[in-house]
């Protein structure tokens, strides 16, 4: 495909998008039903849609049975650890093999024109983005997921929170279901602001951000503290009625999900004329610029609190006046005396 039909490249081989970013319709004011409609296919395509297939292979297919689930044991715990890191390995090893080993698709469409394997750096671990990213991901990325799960399916299986089943409160189940994206961007907005701040961006969130060109092994490579923090948000189900099929859905939005923000590429070919959009931009943003999209837009808390950045040069004007006036303010600051 001729990615120069939907976007530009510039002198160093980085691409972007023509068309600016949008935040999600479903907030946007004043309510436009016709930009809800378009938005809406792209809600649930093709992500969610993965999402949930998997949520119900997983519940239906690759879960002990309740009596089980009642006994905590290594047995059943260490069977959801390896369907979740198969799951991983196999989806996140795919994408690696195909858009960066192989080089499919080469930079077509591709935001930073390098690949991450050309660039070495020390700051990751053995000089190697992948390595890095693979072993923070099974060393404690996807144990901290598997405990989750575990806690949560021993708790409904002993009736531990206000489960549910689908006859009992059919409306909010689906209200709920079609909401779980949205509370977790709202989540992830919240923790990722959090982490953010100057003690906790140095100590915690820069291991992810050392990844400043990500590819899909960047997507869980954080310090444990982050790991434990991102997917906290399931927890939400031992507060509101639920059903551990809407957890697993819950679980691999949160999980498997990470890669989203990260594949580096905006769109995927999937023959000569056609392609998937990855809907990676925003995050992609986010690891260019550290200090703006905090969420993926769909919830507009970054453009509440001025923090949106669409890839327009106008986004680029706001972002470094606001940059200007964080600098003055640090500088105005009365320098501390020598004790
Ligand atoms: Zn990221
Ligand atoms: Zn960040």
């Amino acid at each position: 495909m001729n990615d120069l039909g939907y976007g530009t490249r510039d002198k160093r081989g980085n691409w972007q998008p023509n068309d600016a970013l949008q935040t999600g319709a479903l907030f946007r004011w004043p309510f436009s039903i016709t930009a809800f409609l378009k938005w809406l296919p792209g809600y649930f395509l093709p992500h969610n849609v993965i999402f949930m297939g998997l949520g119900c292979l997983f519940w239906f297919v690759l879960t002990p049975d309740r009596a089980t689930l009642q006994t905590l044991s290594w047995d059943w715990a260490l069977l959801i650890f390896a369907r979740n890191s198969i799951l991983i390995a196999v989806l996140y090893g795919a994408m690696e093999l195909w858009l960066y080993r192989k080089r499919a698709q080469g930079t077509r469409f591709k935001y930073n024109g390098k690949f991450p394997s050309d660039v070495p750096s020390d700051v990751f671990w053995f000089k190697n983005q992948n390595l890095d990213g693979i072993l923070r991901t099974f060393l404690t990325g996807l144990p901290i997921w598997t405990a989750y799960e575990v806690g949560m399916l021993w708790a409904w299986a002993n009736d531990w929170g206000p489960w549910a089943v689908f006859g009992q409160n059919p409306v909010w189940f689906v209200v709920f279901w079609l909401i779980l994206p949205l509370i977790h961007e709202a989540h992830f907005f919240c923790i990722h602001r959090l982490i953010h701040t100057p003690w906790l961006y140095k100590h915690i969130h820069s291991v992810h951000h050392n990844s400043i060109n990500p590819s899909p092994w960047s997507s869980l490579s954080m310090h444990p503290v982050e790991h434990l923090l991102y997917w906290s948000d399931s927890l939400i189900h031992l507060i509101v009625p639920s059903h551990p099929l809407l957890l697993l859905y819950h679980l691999q939005i949160t999980g498997t999900g990470a890669v989203v923000g990260h594949i580096g590429f905006h769109k995927v070919e999937t023959g000569d004329t056609a392609a998937v959009d990855t809907h990676a931009y925003a995050h992609y943003l986010h690891h260019k610029y550290f200090e703006v999209n905090y969420g993926d837009g769909a919830v507009p808390l970054d453009r509440l609190f001025g923090t949106w950045h669409d890839g327009t040069p106008a986004s680029d004007e706001r972002m470094k006046a606001r940059f200007r006036k964080k600098c003055e303010r640090l500088n105005a600051k009365p320098a501390q005396s020598p004790s």
